[in-house]
């Protein structure tokens, strides 16, 4: 593809998140040419990995789908797919609970990966809902079954679509009706005890920070029963593997990721995008410019034109988090402790701030990441960005307050780790503001989510209204986690290649 003279690459993409990053290796492994700016050293924004004291942390993101070697998925195993492609491999632990629920009233239950037992560990304790418990989730298989025949591509693009819908009729008539479908309301055919439909908002809340019935069936069926099939796998080395393997992807076809690079604004010509200005004041310019920060950052920040400012209330924000890294003595962890776990005390306060304690233990599954004798530990909260908005970075009020909350998320996790609080030997404390100040994260979010009763298909695609200007990353369909940011990256990479005119081959 032929570059004018002013042009630093085909494609510019904003941001090293996994969005952007598999969008780029994408196109750069198609033959365009990309140039990535990061404005941290390192990439992955909320799937990197830092150090410190000896310890590798996950700085967000722990679990991980899609890196089955099962061949026939479609649109699923995505990371599997574009590692494929890239020649590159990523070697991962299989992990054998996805998550270990622990709840009001003493009701614990893991997320095993083989589903028989999981169906089984529910029907244990809820011996009158068995029926029901399997009717629900064989909805969810049912979704997976779908998606697993279907391949990824851009829902924006007619060719795609038209491919798809030929090939699989029946399927993707089903697929776009399930589309209008919500896990919570499809519980509710089949099961009554309220207990039970509170486990089913947790599974939900889980990944989507909203209960059940706010939740997509078709965003519930991809991960919740997939879990079951590619199963949930860590990446050797920690979550900045796969930035990393991404990187390197770009760059063996040829591509450029520059880090320390904060691109400042988007520049416009006859109101279509055409580069971008860095915060040192250079410019660079590219046929096509890719957003991989949030809708908020991108459109009220970046795009200078006002006229296409995003209203905060188009879409919910979800809150960001409060979160500890911790170093820990290895006795503290007892035998047959799973690696991710969800603690909740109170049923009232779930999804209120600071309710629900995830908590990740993955030095259990790579030792390499602590050193002997130790793990390491990332526990979070939710937390609002206003919360902390009065205090001064640095200042002693700022350390106390992220100290008293960390004492108390820690005295809580004793719950399931007693003695946690005499056995932590570091400790790093994030605040909504942290988020917010290394992501560029408006207010730190976890995202935009879609307002109940929302169809899944109302979140923003890859298209923006900026001709020129495309997004990748959560503020797109699908939406938060790191296999949806993977599939927007692919959709987003599709619907380029299509438009400069050499589309992608579909993933296998
Ligand atoms: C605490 C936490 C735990 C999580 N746990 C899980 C989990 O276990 N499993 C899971 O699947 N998902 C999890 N997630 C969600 C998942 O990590 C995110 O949805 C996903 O990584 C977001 O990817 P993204 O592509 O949207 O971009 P982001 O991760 O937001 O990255 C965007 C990148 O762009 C850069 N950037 C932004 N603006 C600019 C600019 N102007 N110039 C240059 N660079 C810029 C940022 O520095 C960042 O590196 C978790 C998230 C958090 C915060």
């Amino acid at each position: 593809m032929e570059k004018s003279k002013r042009e630093s690459a085909d494609v510019i993409v904003i941001g090293s998140g996994i969005g952007g990053l598999t969008a780029a290796a994408l196109l750069q492994e198609r033959g365009f040419s990309t140039l990535v700016f990061e404005k941290n050293r390192f990439p992955g924004g909320s799937c990197s990995s830092f150090r410190r004291g000896g310890y590798t942390f996950d700085a967000g993101a722990s679990v991980f789908y899609g890196f089955s070697e099962e061949s026939k998925s479609g649109t699923l195993n995505l990371h599997t797919k574009i590692f494929r492609k890239l020649g590159i491999v990523v070697n991962t632990i299989p992990d054998p609970v996805q998550i270990h629920f622990h709840l009001p009233n003493g009701l614990s239950v893991p997320a095993w990966y083989d589903r028989e037992v999981f169906l089984d560990t529910l029907a244990t304790r809820f011996p009158h809902e068995a029926g029901g418990i399997r009717k629900f989730y064989d909805e969810l298989e049912d979704v997976y079954r779908i998606l697993s025949a279907l391949p990824a591509g851009s829902l924006e693009d007619i060719t795609h679509l038209g491919s798809v819908g030929l090939n699989n009729p029946l399927k993707t008539v089903s697929l776009a009706m399930k589309t209008f479908r919500s896990m919570g309301r499809t519980a509710r055919k089949f099961i009554s005890d309220r207990e039970l439909l509170r486990f089913i908002d947790m599974e939900a809340y889980s990944w989507a920070l909203q209960d059940a019935v706010s939740t997509p069936l078709v965003n519930a069926g991809i991960c919740l029963a997939d879990r079951h099939h590619g199963g949930i796998n860590y990446p050797v080395g920690g979550s900045g593997a796969i930035p990393a393997a991404l990187c390197t992807g770009i760059e063996k076809f040829g591509g450029t990721v520059r880090f320390q690079s904060e691109v400042s604004s988007i520049l416009l010509e006859d109101g279509a995008a055409c580069g971008v200005r860095l915060a040192d004041g250079s410019e660079h310019f590219a046929k096509v410019i890719v957003s991989n920060a949030t809708i908020w950052d991108t459109f009220n920040r970046l795009v200078p034109d006002r006229r296409f400012r995003v209203a905060e209330t188009r879409f919910l924000r979800a809150p960001s988090w409060f979160q500890l890294y911790l170093g820990v003595d290895s006795s503290v962890i007892p035998d047959n402790f799973y690696v991710h776990h969800i603690l909740v005390e109170q049923w009232e306060n779930f999804n209120q701030s600071g309710g629900t304690i995830y908590f990740s233990a993955p030095s259990l599954l790579d030792p390499s990441l602590a050193p002997p004798g130790k793990h390491t530990i990332h526990a979070f909260v939710t937390s609002e960005a206003e919360e902390w908005e009065g205090f001064t970075r640095g200042s002693d009020e700022y350390r106390e307050a992220k100290e008293s909350l960390a004492s108390s998320v820690i005295s809580r996790t004793e719950r399931i780790l007693p003695g946690l609080s005499q056995a932590v030997e570091l400790k790093v404390l994030a605040s909504p503001l942290t988020h917010e100040r290394y992501l560029n994260r408006h207010k730190g979010s976890y995202g935009p989510l879609l307002k109940p009763g929302q169809n899944i298909l109302q979140k923003p695609q890859n298209t923006t209204p900026v001709k020129n200007l495309f997004a990748a990353g959560d503020s797109t369909f699908p939406g938060q986690g790191v296999i949806a940011v993977t599939y927007s990256g692919v959709s987003c990479a599709s619907r380029i290649a299509r438009i400069l005119g050499k589309p992608l081959d579909y993933l296998s």
